[in-house]
């Protein structure tokens, strides 16, 4: 069985000493082995967090890589820069990188080839907008979003996908149980005839996710885990999201 992913995108959000008084509640969860906590702080907190969460099963990543090795890129952060403090999984192709910092799936593609060739596990973002979806459109976004991003990668070995609807991320508006597994079956399908069943990649859930939702999310078939914003943020609901998973995914 794929171990189930939580992982926690703080966006821009929480200082350093935040950051380090969060990690330091959430290391009192109980974690046990079938599950991967994955927490993303910015990455002024990067660093500090990788050090605070030494020693216990958290995982450290980055929101974002840049698409080049090093140079004139004012503002940027590259992959080596990343892993030299300590982060070796990140986030590619999130919705708001895509949707305020117009990122194109042609950039995404290219931040996905710099953070293969140094080895980080990736978090391939995709997701349909409320006009698209109204428009019957998502499963050709996902899948253009799918082909494009992943061009010229051979194998899904280090990879996840996230599929996150831009409607549900930060509205408070979740997809129904349905249309999550709709979603993600589609994604798998579509994984499986682009590069063969034996390695499909886990796909997560991401939108307005909370202990209210997660329990309905995290049972259906292609739910393997679930990426968390705004809940992600405080212990205690980022605590219950957890140990539901734990419990519901197991128990199914
Ligand atoms: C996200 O940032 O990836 C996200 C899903 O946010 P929220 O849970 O707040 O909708």
């Amino acid at each position: 069985m794929k171990k189930i992913i939580v992982a926690g995108n703080w966006k821009m959000n929480t200082t350093i000493q935040e950051s380090l008084a969060l990690i330091n509640e959430l290391k009192k969860i109980p974690i046990n082995n079938e599950i991967d906590v994955i927490i993303f702080p910015p990455f002024t907190a990067l660093h500090a967090a990788n050090e605070a969460v030494k020693g216990s099963s958290i995982r450290c990543g980055s929101q974002t890589l840049s698409e080049y090795d090093s140079g004139a890129y004012t503002g940027e952060i590259s992959g080596s820069m990343i892993r030299s403090i300590g982060s070796t999984i990140t986030l590619i192709g999130h919705s708001e990188r895509r949707h305020i910092f117009n990122e194109s799936n042609e950039t995404i593609n290219k931040k996905m080839h710099q953070a293969l060739s140094q080895s980080f596990d990736v978090m391939l973002c995709v997701g349909e907008t409320l006009d698209e979806r109204e428009t019957n459109q998502t499963n050709t976004v996902l899948a253009q979003q799918l082909t494009e991003g992943l061009r010229g990668i051979e194998q899904l070995h280090n990879i996840s996908i996230a599929y996150e609807p831009v409607w549900a991320i930060g509205t408070g508006i979740t997809a129904s149980p349905d249309q999550a597994e709709m979603a993600h079956t589609f994604i798998s399908e579509h994984l499986a005839a682009a590069f063969g069943s034996s390695h499909i990649p886990p796909i997560v859930y991401g939108g307005s996710v909370s202990p209210k939702n997660i329990s309905e999310l995290i049972v259906q078939p292609h739910v393997d885990g679930v990426l968390v914003g705004g809940a992600s943020l405080k212990s205690d609901s980022f605590g219950k999201i957890i140990t539901i998973c734990q419990t519901e995914k197991i128990a199914h």
